[in-house]
């Protein structure tokens, strides 16, 4: 595994940088990354580059050995560019230009913003393309944070509707398969479709849908022309990525890792609820450019941040527990955020490996031991034998018609998440085409869209001798959201011998028997004929007695959205206990390793 750290050392002075650099090598560094937010210092005024401070950097960076990972800076378009071209500020839903002044403050499909940003890329990519202290590149930075991957401008509804035209060819193709008929929203054209801007009420869900599709690809469309500059000006090998906040839902989180074939994000455990919320994320984007591809982390949290609503201290152990955690979960590389606090600008209060004055932070040689340790375990590559279907297109899907307010994708998948943890086991969390018969179970918690590709894999997967359990609602709709008319799960209710009848939300205290478990908020009630039924619904007079687990030749329904369900179902499958307490295990080569949360205490066994 490697070890880096973020530095910005455009924010001090030159005098600074040689022992900053000589602490870094101290501490057991391998990476450093630099200039993903400096395009003010690198083009002060338009077409006048000053190159001498970066090239003094990367020198002295390589010179001691360390790697630096380069980033571009087009998260921060610099304030005399914002003013010779407005085109470029991103516009709110209501249609207001968003002002500079902060970051992302950008729209993605400005045609100026574009070229702007391959301009500053190629400079880029001319310099230091060649040079061989730069290991890494990153591309821009968490692109779609701050919900910055839907602008509301002019320029984006005119993309949006010659994307709807490249998707469905003629206009008559959208309104059958969005069913615009309801309430009449007929399309005559194609330029009459507007961005989802409020209405009186809610919008058509499959507009909604398509919005969301359409904003993550622009995004990726973005990232993609810098990737091609970078990748035809390095070295063949060299690692390209772009850094995705953790859990931000709104760019497709492996449409971005496979265009340079390396995923990578901003872990922040302070951001997310509980330990097992980052163990989710974690899982989620390890797996994102592909089951055996490469994961970096970023930008790690090691102190307290500044941008939550408390912004606690963070205890003794707990960086190093952070680091374990990401290395166990199989990352590659992993970037402490950030080197020294900042004086100036919005992050004051984000504390780093050192403090505002240079001196080393209380966390700063507990990150050193840690590095150490850590290399020193040599660990391999988890080999989970159960994967989680994730998509990016259900969970907008469910945002945009949860059925109950609150109700979210990422809730769905968590339960079952935490479920399969709770009995000490690893989890894949994959794509619904990738190969699901690598693994022994497939969960699908929330697999909402019917399409024939996924029909196919979970076709492949049964082949494979792999059990695939389908959670509650699944397959109901199809790729534009419109809901199925066929039996559901649609086009898998066949295979599976029974059919949803009821897809209710529940508010009664509805049980799973014989396991005595509650069933969540969602219970789908089965018909059966040549399933064999696993588990029944009781507690409820309407339901008392009807399937509610259904299994046909290795796959099997579950109406039920509970984690103690999920539970009983996979203690039932796998012949596991659940473990108990907030701890994750993890079983690597001949070794099984623990950590504990509460205790913060990291375990190795044979
Ligand atoms: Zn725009």
């Amino acid at each position: 595994m490697q070890f880096g750290v973020c530095w910005y050392p455009e924010q001090w002075p030159q005098e600074r940088w040689a022992t900053d650099i000589e602490m870094m090598v101290d501490l057991g560094l391998d990476l450093v990354r630099v200039g993903e937010f400096a395009w003010a210092r690198l083009e002060p005024e338009a077409g006048r580059f000053d190159w001498g401070w970066l090239d003094t950097v990367i020198e002295s960076v390589g010179e001691a050995g360390l790697g630096v990972v380069l980033g571009t800076p087009t998260a921060t378009p610099p304030v005399w560019l914002m003013r010779a071209h407005p085109d470029i500020m991103i516009t709110d839903q209501r249609g207001a230009r968003v002002p500079y002044g902060s970051r992302r403050h950008t729209c993605i499909t400005s045609a100026t913003y574009r070229r702007e940003s391959l301009r500053i890329t190629d400079a880029l990519v001319g310099r230091y393309g060649a040079n061989p202290a730069v290991a890494g590149w990153q591309v821009d930075n968490e692109p779609g944070n701050h919900d910055s991957a839907r602008c509301w401008c002019d320029e984006c509804e005119v993309a949006f509707s010659r994307w709807l035209e490249d998707r469905f060819g003629t206009i008559d193709a959208l309104n059958e398969a969005w069913g615009t008929i309801f309430w009449s929203q007929t399309y005559p054209d194609f330029d009459s479709v507007r961005l989802p801007r409020d209405t009186m009420t809610s919008q058509h869900p499959a507009l909604r849908l398509a919005h969301r599709k359409f904003a993550s690809d622009q995004s990726v469309d973005f990232l993609r022309s810098q990737f091609e500059r970078i990748r035809a000006g390095v070295a063949p090998g060299i690692p390209i990525t772009t850094n995705l906040y953790c859990e931000d839902l709104n760019v497709d989180a492996r449409a971005v890792a496979r265009l340079g074939g390396v995923a990578s994000m901003d872990n922040y455990p302070h951001g997310v609820s509980t330990p097992f919320d980052t163990a989710y994320l974690l899982d989620l984007h390890a797996t994102a450019s592909g089951l055996d591809g490469q994961a970096w982390i970023m930008e790690q949290q090691v102190g307290p941040v500044n941008w939550t609503d408390e912004n606690p201290q963070v205890s003794h152990g707990q960086a190093r527990l952070w680091l374990w955690q990401s290395a166990l979960h199989g990352y590659d590389a992993s970037l402490v955020f950030r080197w020294r606090a900042a004086r100036y600008g919005q992050e004051q209060y984000h504390t780093g490996l050192l403090r505002h004055d240079g001196t080393p932070e209380r966390v700063f040689d507990e990150v050193r031991s840690t590095i150490s340790e850590i290399n020193r375990a040599a660990l391999p590559k988890p080999k989970p034998k159960i994967a989680i279907v994730h998509s990016y297109k259900d969970a907008w899907a469910i945002e945009i018609n949860p059925h109950r307010r609150g109700l979210s994708h990422r809730d769905l998948l968590f339960e079952a998440y935490r479920a399969v943890r709770s009995l000490g086991l690893d989890a894949a969390i994959v794509d619904s085409t990738d190969d699901l018969g690598a693994f022994e179970i497939v969960l699908a918690p929330a697999i909402q869209i019917s399409t024939p590709e996924r029909i196919a894999a979970i076709e492949r997967a049964l082949a494979a001798d792999t059990e695939v359990i389908l959670g509650a609602r699944s397959f109901v709709i199809d790729r534009e959201n419109a809901w199925s008319d066929r039996p559901l799960p649609a086009g898998l209710s066949d295979r599976l011998g029974a059919r949803v009848i009821e897809p209710t939300s529940q508010n009664l205290a509805v049980t799973i028997e014989p396991w005595g478990t509650p069933a969540g908020i969602w219970t789908d009630v089965l018909e059966v004929d040549s399933a064999e039924v696993v588990a029944r619904y009781g507690g409820s007079t309407y339901l008392d007695g009807s399937p509610a687990v259904v299994t046909r030749d290795g796959l099997t329904y579950a109406g039920f959205t509970n984690r103690e369900s999920w539970q009983a179902l996979l203690a039932d499958r796998t012949g596991l206990s659940p473990i108990g307490g907030n701890i994750e295990r993890f079983h690597r080569g001949d070794a099984l390793w623990t950590i504990d949360h509460d205790s913060r205490l990291i375990t190795r066994s044979e």
